[in-house]
Parts: C-alpha cells; sequence; structure tokens
C-alpha cells in the first residue's frame, strides 16, 4: 500500500511514517519544515531497510502540482500538516490561517478528484473553553472573540471539519476526522509552546520550570503510538468514515502538579515559577482551563484505550530528553 502523510516530518506525521513503513507500507511525506524537523525523520532516511519505500519532499501543501501528483500515486491520505502549537500561532497568525484552511480545502479536493480515502487530524482546539469533562462529540462549541487569536486556530480546524464533513455529504469522500487531544512522546519539541517537553527541558538543566498562570488549568496525555495506532485502526474501519473521534488519554492532572512530578522522575533541584499570562503571552490570550476527551466513541468502534500511562509517557520522555 501506499501512503501519503502530510506533515509528515512533524513530530506525530514522523511516528506515523514509522509504524506503516514497519507495517511494509511505501511511504510519501510532504512538509515544509515550518514546525517540522528533518531530525524527525533522519532514522527513517538512515534505515536501509526503507530505502526503497520512503519518499521525502520538502515542500508546502499549498503546491498544488506536487500535492496532485502524491495524491494520485497514493492509496490513501494523512493530513497531518498545519500549522500548530499556541505559540506558534500567535506569532504566525495569518500563514496558519492559510495553511489550516486553504491546505485542508486542496487536500480534500484532490482526495476528492482521485477517490482517495483521507484522515484529517483535528484538535481539541475546537471545542474551545468549556469547563465540563469529558468532551465528547456531540458538545456545542464556545469561543472567545476574534480579537484573541488564540481561537484563530480552532476556528479554522473547525472550518476544515466542515469542509471535509461537506465532502462526504455531497460528493461520497472518504474521510475521517480525529480530534487530537494533547499528544506526546519523544521528538516533541516546547519551541512552539508544547509544556512537556518544555518543562523537562527546562527541568534537566535545574531551570525553574514556568508554569503559566496559577497552573490550576488541567489537561491530559497521549502517548504518541498510541495515537498512531488509533490513526490506522480508524482508517481500517468503514464505519469510521464520514464521522468525527476524539483521541486522547484519560488521566487528567493539573500544570502544577505535572511540574512537580516531573522534577521529581528527574532528580532536578529545579523549582516551580508561576508566570502571570500576560508575561508568557499578548495581553489578550485566553488559556483552556480544563480539556478531558470522552473517548467512549473510539472504544466502542475500535476498542481503542491508551496503553500507556502518563507515569511511563514521562519517563520515556525524560530518558529521550536527556539522552539528545
Ligand atoms: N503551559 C505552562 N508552561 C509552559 C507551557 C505551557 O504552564 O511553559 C501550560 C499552558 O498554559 C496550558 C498547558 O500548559 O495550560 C498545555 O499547554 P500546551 O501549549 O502544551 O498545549 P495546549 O493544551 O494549550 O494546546
Amino acid at each position: 500500500m501506499k501512503v501519503l502523510i502530510t506533515g509528515g516530518a512533524g513530530f506525530i506525521g514522523s511516528h506515523l511514517a514509522e509504524a506503516h513503513l514497519e507495517d511494509g507500507d511505501d511511504v510519501y511525506i510532504i512538509d515544509d519544515l515550518s514546525t517540522g524537523s528533518m531530525d524527525n525523520i533522519k532514522h527513517l532516511q538512515e534505515n536501509s531497510r526503507f530505502e526503497k519505500s520512503f519518499f521525502v519532499h520538502i515542500n508546502t501543501i499549498l503546491h498544488h502540482d506536487i500535492m496532485l501528483e502524491l495524491t494520485g500515486i497514493c492509496d490513501m491520505v494523512y493530513h497531518m500538516a498545519a500549522a500548530v502549537g499556541v505559540r506558534y500561532i500567535l506569532e504566525n497568525t495569518l500563514e496558519s490561517i492559510r495553511t489550516n484552511i486553504q491546505g485542508t480545502e486542496m487536500v480534500l479536493e484532490l482526495c476528492n478528484k482521485f477517490r482517495k480515502q483521507v484522515l484529517i487530524a483535528s484538535t481539541s482546539e475546537v471545542y474551545g473553553k468549556h469547563l465540563h469533562a469529558p468532551l465528547v462529540e456531540t458538545d456545542n462549541i464556545i469561543y472567545g472573540p476574534s480579537s484573541k487569536f488564540r481561537w484563530s486556530y480552532a476556528a479554522a480546524k473547525l472550518m476544515d471539519e466542515f469542509t471535509a464533513l461537506a465532502y462526504h455529504r455531497t460528493h461520497g469522500l472518504r474521510v475521517t476526522i480525529s480530534r487530537l487531544f494533547n499528544t506526546i512522546g519523544p521528538r516533541q519539541t516546547g519551541t512552539y509552546g508544547m509544556v512537556i517537553p518544555r518543562f523537562v527541558s527546562q527541568a534537566l538543566k535545574n531551570e525553574p520550570l514556568t508554569v503559566y498562570g496559577d497552573g490550576t488549568q488541567t489537561r491530559t496525555f497521549t502517548y504518541v503510538k498510541d495515537v498512531t495506532k488509533a490513526f490506522m485502526a480508524l482508517m481500517q474501519h468503514e464505519d469510521a468514515i464520514g464521522d468525527v473521534f476524539n483521541v486522547g488519554g484519560e488521566q487528567e492532572i493539573s500544570m502544577l502538579d505535572l511540574a512537580g512530578i516531573i522534577i521529581e522522575k528527574s532528580g532536578s533541584a529545579s523549582e516551580i515559577s508561576l508566570i502571570p499570562y500576560e508575561d508568557a503571552f499578548e495581553k489578550d490570550f485566553e488559556d483552556m482551563q480544563r480539556r478531558v476527551p470522552g473517548i467512549d466513541k473510539i472504544r466502542n468502534l475500535l476498542g481503542f484505550k491508551p496503553e500507556t500511562d502518563l507515569d511511563a509517557i514521562l519517563d520515556i520522555v525524560i530518558e529521550h530528553m536527556r539522552k539528545a
């Protein structure tokens, strides 16, 4: 089978590429290296087993001719390419909106043209600022005003979902949408704001761990290999087509507790430093206080359950970052 992964040099995309290569598939990736990196795929390019099965294109997904060729060649498409990371979105607002809306529209148009199956990686950001838990796929959505640019990411991804579902309704496109909650694992970088690599890097340098706000905000974290397994299983299941699925972990933790555990696990001498949001971001930043997925829908369809708990994930990430 030939698989196209847009954003294949990104953190999750590169793990997905590896999983498909290990299954014996041919993998084509396209990535503009805006947040992805050649370091993420170096081990795949250097592996002689994948010499004839791994094809890398460094380009933007907005390049119509290349996307036309790649979509034509491949049997299925994972659309992972997106501007991601709260810090990245706030610093690159216009470019992020353009990539996330025009890029997805083009992927969908081409998959429809060639009748190829596609999985769109969406995000738990689309739920907006709910306080209740768990968040389920049919929940209403609450955003802040358009002056608060954080929500531009959620709104763009929501528009991607509508467009994908409209292609399914109108043209019968075989498309599945997955809403990703915070995903972590080796090779994720803290450069674009992601909390665990930031905390681990700070702890390993014995620097203060920068907990934003009062640290009571909570998240759940999913191990990247659990996510790639879920994606591959969603692609195999007929009943996943034309539908939306949360993919996430169930262990809720506050950022203050997370910082404490990381300090303890890494044997660090770091302290915790509470940073007001207005010092960490622009003045009209809004955080999500709580974000916990309901995963009954994907569990009922696929039997999906994250296998790696937070404790194990943190051990893996600390070990990996210590070596790096
Ligand atoms: N966060 C933090 N310190 C950091 C980076 C992030 O306290 O150095 C917090 C952030 O405010 C949010 C949570 O950690 O409440 C998760 O942030 P991340 O950017 O990883 O993902 P998000 O869930 O916001 O998309």
